[in-house]
């Protein structure tokens, strides 16, 4: 896959492109600086690999081990954090709830420290308004998070789909086809061809568990 300089340059080249789609389509400013400002922020820093120590991790500074808990939850590379749209949504849910904490928690102690009045419930009610209201300018900022991750998963596929390339040939992206091939030539000496092709599934099976 490629490494995380490689990853930004793409981020840097396709941004110009993205913005330019998005004003031509949507012909508003507001919704451009949107998803190209989610689209820089998903692809430098709330990307993927903050399931590993990465570019992306380092990005958050001082903030960056609010990410802890999500790396040791995650083996890097995983469906949750490199899944189409599964990876931003569970990002976005975990970022939520880490800062919603922490102002939770500020709130509170707000309250104590200094007897400050604050009403939770007009709280939550003025936040949901505030959600349903700006839900377009919401979903532009996901759309270009999105986008920016899309980026990244399509970059690492393509890579190391491209190594399996340069190693295997052409097969290695056509598995179907080479299983077809090999049932219709062990049709001549069945039996031994099928105790070496056993074995060799199996060897096959063990190496793909490392
Ligand atoms: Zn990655």
């Amino acid at each position: 896959m490629p490494s995380g300089r490689t990853h930004d340059r793409i981020t840097l080249w396709t941004l110009p492109w993205v913005a330019g789609l998005t004003l031509w389509q949507t012909r508003s400013g507001n919704i451009t600086l949107l998803i190209a400002g989610g689209f820089l922020f998903g692809g430098l820093m709330f990307g993927p690999d903050l399931d590993i120590y990465s570019r992306h991790y380092q990005r958050w500074g001082w903030f960056r081990w609010i990410w802890l808990p999500y790396q040791k939850s995650l083996r890097h590379r995983s469906f949750l954090s490199h899944g189409p749209i599964i990876g931003t949504t569970l990002r976005v849910i975990y970022l939520c709830s880490m800062v919603g904490f922490a102002i939770a928690i500020i709130l509170l102690l707000a309250q104590k420290l200094f007897n400050l009045q604050w009403d939770w419930q007009i709280a939550g009610e003025s936040m949901g308004r505030s959600l349903v209201f700006y839900a377009t300018e919401f979903l532009a900022l996901f759309l270009g998070m999105e986008l920016g991750a899309m980026s990244h998963y399509l970059s690492d596929w393509s890579g190391s789909a491209y190594k399996r390339f340069k190693k295997k040939g052409v097969a290695s992206l056509l598995p179907s086809v080479k299983i077809k091939k090999r049932k219709t030539s062990s049709r001549t000496t069945r039996r031994t061809r099928t105790k070496t092709s056993r074995r060799r599934q199996n060897v096959k099976v063990k190496s793909q568990d490392k």
